[in-house]
């Protein structure tokens, strides 16, 4: 219930703001109804420009790499991948060269880092083909999916949603977004992170099961992709909790370095 009525306010907001930018007037002249209170708009920065990246909808693609799928007692052969949702904001931005404070979040005793390649979309549809998927990407991020993982293995092993273990506040962090032009796509490239100084997870991006255009493509079988989709692609193996200070440093190819301290 909560969900359906901040969408509904976010899309009349978003409507309302449309309506304004295009007319050069304020929000408050439109006609119709309007926004009871405002609702933060969710967006990133992108490397380079002042404009911003605006959220619409977090995706999540699980057990992507057939290491980390075994040591989360699954079988990586190549069955259907499946995805998650994360609330939009639930995104934490941090900015290169910063060491953000991430809160350790209420309710678990295991928490858990997955360093992850993010692809931010400029467009979207239905059905899209691997081979047309990319031209959709306006951008990669590197991010991570944290997770509360004792409740999420709760939930699964009750055959409950995870809910409550993947979509928490500030449970999405992210860099900022590096268009394509400037960056190309990421097929391959070592992927890491190391906590307090002590390597962790490391991996390549080749080792995804499934590409980020192949994610593009099966998450359109099941969604309308649109403009403002992001989608975290997955995380090597090695995932591991945190405690309180220790300083996560996050590394992909190609990008600039991602650090957090939790607090
Ligand atoms: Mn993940």
């Amino acid at each position: 219930m909560d969900s359906i009525n901040r969408r509904t306010i976010l899309s009349t907001g978003a409507l309302a703001l449309a309506g304004a930018a295009a007319q050069g007037t304020s929000a408050q002249a439109q006609a119709g109804p309007k926004s009871i209170f405002a609702v933060d708009a969710v967006t990133i920065p992108i490397v380079g420009q002042s404009d911003v990246f605006p959220v619409r909808r977090i995706y999540c693609i699980g057990r992507n790499y057939a290491a980390h799928s075994r040591e989360m007692g699954s079988d990586p052969t190549r069955e259907p991948p499946f995805f998650f949702q994360k609330p939009t904001d639930a995104i934490q931005n941090v900015a290169i060269g910063q060491v953000a404070d991430h809160p350790y979040p209420s309710l678990t005793k295991n928490y858990h880092y997955e360093v992850e390649l993010v692809a931010a979309l400029k467009s979207g549809g239905t059905n899209i083909s691997v081979e047309k998927a990319l031209d959709h990407v306006y951008g990669y991020a590197v991010g991570l999916d944290m997770t509360r993982r004792d409740l999420q293995r709760a939930m699964g092993d009750e055959k409950k949603p995870w809910e409550i273990g993947k979509s928490f506040d500030h449970g999405a962090v992210i860099g900022p977004i590096h268009p394509v032009s400037k960056t190309g796509h990421f097929a391959k490239g070592a992927i890491s992170l190391a906590v307090n100084g002590t390597v962790k997870q490391t991996s390549d991006l080749d080792k995804m099961i499934w590409s980020v255009a192949e994610q593009i493509a099966k998450l359109s079988e099941a969604f309308e992709l649109k403009a403002g989709d992001i989608i975290y692609s997955g995380t090597p193996e090695n995932v591991g909790p945190v405690v309180k200070g220790d300083v996560l440093l996050c590394k992909l190819q190609g990008l600039p370095d991602m650090s957090i301290k939790i607090v």
